[in-house]
């Protein structure tokens, strides 16, 4: 239910574009497509995905010889889930170690929600009865350390830290030696988010990286990406930036419950080849739900 009102302002106004469309045609033309077309690029769909996607549609409403419009809606959903099932065999939760600690990193441009996604999962972890702790590793963003430890109060998860200015990956040695002591399950690590600049910060990432990788062999077990969806196209862009710079694993998609253009979830599936694992829905501790692709895209028109 909460996935369904996060994505209410998508829902809405896709499916009152979709029906209108529908209903104005009597039969499916070049120029219903062309209508199509506009509607899902307006969504933030991306333009090559639309691209795949009308073709795929056109072949489909050949082959299937379809006239009528209504009944094009039916196949709309159906190729969108083709396009979000077609990558990779992907793990629709987190790569989870069973007896050992997990270790997931975060990063992020600034202000996409990345602290409040770590508080988030903290919780979620902590709920299903794991030994969670937190390292952060944003030694740069006034405020980033002080904002990890009031979530972490709030959810009841122990926060390691050094002082602001202290060098990330001191800081992730230090956390994953508590993690260590303390047997924790999963530890979550907070990056630093400031693109402006890119070398610098890029180079940071692939130090704490390589902290992690020498003090746990195999981790980090997940490198998740966190978008801000009412950021756009422009979370596509940071996310080819990202990639480029580590081995991302999944995308977190925060505040798709601010934006009517959700459809930059199948953008990022199709263009980038990662898998949304989590969606932000609000700012509470409890608005993050695992990503349900059948549920979205039905939702999309229901
Ligand atoms: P960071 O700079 O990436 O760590 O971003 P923050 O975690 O500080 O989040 C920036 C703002 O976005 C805060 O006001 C959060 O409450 C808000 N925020 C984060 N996730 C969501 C979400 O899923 N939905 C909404 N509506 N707001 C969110």
């Amino acid at each position: 239910q909460k996935f369904k009102d996060g994505l209410s302002k998508t829902r809405d106004s896709f499916s009152e574009r979709v029906n209108d469309l529908v209903s104005r045609y009597r039969k499916v033309d070049e120029e219903f497509f062309e209508e199509l077309e506009e509607i899902l690029i307006g969504a933030d769909v991306g333009v090559s995905t639309v691209m795949d996607l009308i073709d795929e549609l056109k072949d489909e409403v050949k082959r299937k010889n379809i006239q009528d419009p209504q009944e094009v809606q039916a196949v709309i959903s159906e190729k969108l889930i083709d396009i979000y099932e077609s990558g990779e065999e992907q793990l629709a939760g987190l790569n989870m170690q069973q007896d050992s600690l997990t270790v997931v990193l975060f990063v992020g441009v600034n202000g996409v929600g990345k602290t409040t996604t770590i508080g988030k999962i903290a919780h979620k972890f902590k709920s299903e009865g794991k030994n969670v702790l937190m390292a952060a590793g944003d030694t740069f963003r006034a405020g980033a350390i002080e904002q990890l430890e009031v979530w972490g109060e709030r959810v009841g998860v122990d926060v390691i830290k050094q002082s602001a200015g202290s060098d990330p990956a001191a800081v992730m040695y230090d956390a994953i030696q508590s993690a260590k002591a303390r047997k924790a399950d999963i530890l979550l690590c907070d990056t630093a988010g400031r693109l402006q600049n890119k070398v610098n910060l890029m180079k940071e990432l692939e130090k704490v990286k390589r902290v992690i990788e020498r003090e746990v062999p195999g981790a980090p077990h997940e490198v998740l990406l966190v978008l801000d969806a009412t950021t756009g196209q422009n979370a596509l862009s940071q996310a080819k930036i990202f990639s480029e710079a580590t081995n991302v694993t999944g995308i977190v998609l925060t505040k798709l419950d601010g934006t009517a253009k959700g459809g930059i979830v199948l953008a990022i599936r199709n263009e980038l080849n990662l898998p949304v694992k989590f969606v932000g829905l609000g700012e509470k501790m409890d608005d993050l739900q695992p990503f349900d692709t059948e549920q979205y895209i039905y939702g999309l028109f229901a």
